[in-house]
């Protein structure tokens, strides 16, 4: 991982629901399961029916038809106080704060990136390490 920081700036940006009309799974952990369906007050095996898809070592949130995300609104997310770690985690994750390039990548769609000051780099990475700790089979074998 670079230890450049210097590029980091990062403020997110009001009303904007980029990232979550991007194409691409939204990847859950079990906490993330368990806290999102009491927020919606759903049984968690109704949740799990209605909204989770699951494989032998991941579990991501299904995708509606013509959206990219179930509970992306008009105003936002709709479950913004308990969404996934990927989601609350973004875009400080340890691909993306470990690579100057792929920041900048990153940035040409993401309007957040680049602007306000600069980011604190301990929090940036503690973010990164809830990522990497969340979905551990992405990050084991880098
Ligand atoms: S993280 Fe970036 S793309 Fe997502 S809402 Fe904030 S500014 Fe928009
Ligand atoms: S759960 Fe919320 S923050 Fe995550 S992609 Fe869906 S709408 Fe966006």
């Amino acid at each position: 991982m670079s230890e450049d920081y210097s590029h980091l700036r990062f403020q997110c940006q009001p009303g904007c629901t980029v990232c979550c009309d991007r194409e691409g799974w939204v990847y859950v952990t079990d906490e993330d399961v368990l806290r999102i369906s009491e927020y919606l007050g759903m049984k968690l095996a109704d949740f799990e029916q209605n909204f989770i898809y699951r494989t032998k070592k991941t579990a991501r949130l299904r995708v509606p038809k013509n959206a990219n995300c179930t509970f992306l609104s008009e105003g936002g997310c709709s479950i913004h106080d308990v969404k996934p770690v990927q989601c609350r985690t973004f875009p400080f994750w340890p691909e993306l704060i470990g690579s100057r390039r792929d920041w900048f990548e990153t940035g040409k769609w993401c309007p957040g990136i680049g602007q306000g000051g600069l980011v604190n780099i301990e929090t940036a990475k503690a973010q990164a390490d809830e990522m990497a700790e969340a979905y551990p089979h992405f990050y084991e074998a880098k």
